[in-house]
């Protein structure tokens, strides 16, 4: 039999390829942002360059559907199945990141909530996108096979990776991908993946804009990225037997997160007084966290002031983590990011900015009153 093979074709040699086709992810269809007329595209760029992106000490809160929920049987994870999800955000936490997560025992306590519908494949809403998902029956992320495998170790680290804001790496402009489309559109019409054209265009063929990309150059070896057999891509050249990422996590996917998501490296957080406004001193996509400890319970307005886009975001630091407790995004109108809340006397909240776009770098600030 084996010489049989060995007379083959080089070519039909590689479509005859012994592997099976793997699942993919395929990541739910969303309709891109449209802006305002009076936005102008470089500042509607760096908005979408970081909107996706979580303010830095946030706590992510998630949840898995389990045996006993109110949601269909095939969406309930096992014992194994949550374990092996709690070992995949715990990768991504033991880089020492300013992102929190914590697994909680109510559907309507988490912002993640994650299903393992066979039915359903592998998928994530991308970063802040979850906060879209309110309804707490409804899933943000859904494992379509098993985590017990390397591949679906993989899946598990990948999926989180989606949440943390991070997209397909072979959809990267900087990668230079010429797809063989008909090839492409095959493969993935077929079993086991059963795509149809808009998810094919969605989560292959469609380039992701380079300013909300991971890098400047293409990383093969990311967990975000697939493994291609041969035929798929005509260029570059080098990838025409197929693309196989090591596996785990690259050295670039681990210094995005730790770029885009600082933790032991942050500056000392600054203290916010009532009445006295700071200068917030942000890049555009950087963040800044400010402690405030209110000395009165009442009503507090807490908002930015200057012509920029910001993320204002609210945490009450407990035990358990930094808890959301309010927020505003004012990225692409006129408005300036602002909270009104009653905060308790003595307790410690957090106050984080991100900076999306700003006409001048040192005239934004921040004042609670
Ligand atoms: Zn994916």
């Amino acid at each position: 039999m084996s010489t049989t093979t060995s007379k083959r074709p080089a070519a039909r040699q590689g479509k005859a390829s012994a592997r099976p086709i793997p699942m993919y992810c395929s990541q739910p269809l969303q309709t891109a942002r449209q802006f305002d007329s009076a936005v102008a595209a470089g500042r509607a760029r760096a908005i979408l360059a970081s909107e996706k992106k979580w303010v830095n000490g946030t706590s992510i809160r998630y949840y898995c559907f389990k045996r006993g929920d109110a949601v269909p049987a095939a969406w309930q994870g096992s014992a194994a199945d949550l374990a092996a999800v709690d070992k995949a955000f715990d990768a991504w936490a033991q880089l020492g990141i300013g992102i929190g997560f914590q697994r909680v025992d109510a559907a309507e306590d988490a912002a993640v909530r994650i299903g393992f519908s066979p039915q359903d494949g592998s998928w994530s809403y991308v970063g802040r996108d979850v906060l879209g998902i309110r309804d707490p029956l409804q899933r943000t992320m859904n494992f379509g096979w098993s985590l017990a495998t390397a591949y679906g170790a993989d899946t598990a680290l990948h999926e989180i990776g989606h949440t943390l804001g991070l997209e397909h790496e072979h959809q990267n402009p900087h990668a230079g991908i010429t797809w063989n489309r008909e090839a492409v559109i095959a493969y993935f019409k077929g079993p086991p993946n059963n795509w149809d054209d808009a998810q094919i265009e969605w989560n292959i063929l469609r380039k992701i804009p380079a300013g909300q990309v991971k890098g400047t150059t293409w990383d093969p070896d990311s967990v975000m990225e697939y493994s291609f057999d041969a035929g798929l891509i005509e260029a570059p050249a080098k990838y025409q037997a197929g693309v196989s990422p090591k596996g785990g996590l690259s050295y670039a996917d681990k210094s995005w997160v730790v770029e885009s998501y600082p933790g032991v490296r942050a500056p000392a957080t600054l203290q916010l007084k009532v009445g006295l406004s700071q200068l917030l001193k942000l890049k555009a996509g950087e963040t800044r966290n400010f402690e405030f400890v209110p000395t009165r319970t009442r009503t507090y307005q807490i908002a930015t002031f200057g012509t920029s886009d910001t993320v204002l975001v609210l945490f009450e630091v407990t035990p358990e983590g930094n808890l959301q407790i309010g927020g505003n995004d004012d990225s692409g109108t006129d408005l300036n990011a602002r909270v009104a809340i009653r905060l308790t006397r003595g307790r410690r909240y957090l106050v984080g900015v991100r900076l999306y776009y700003a006409d001048a770098v040192m005239e934004t600030s921040l004042m609670a009153w």
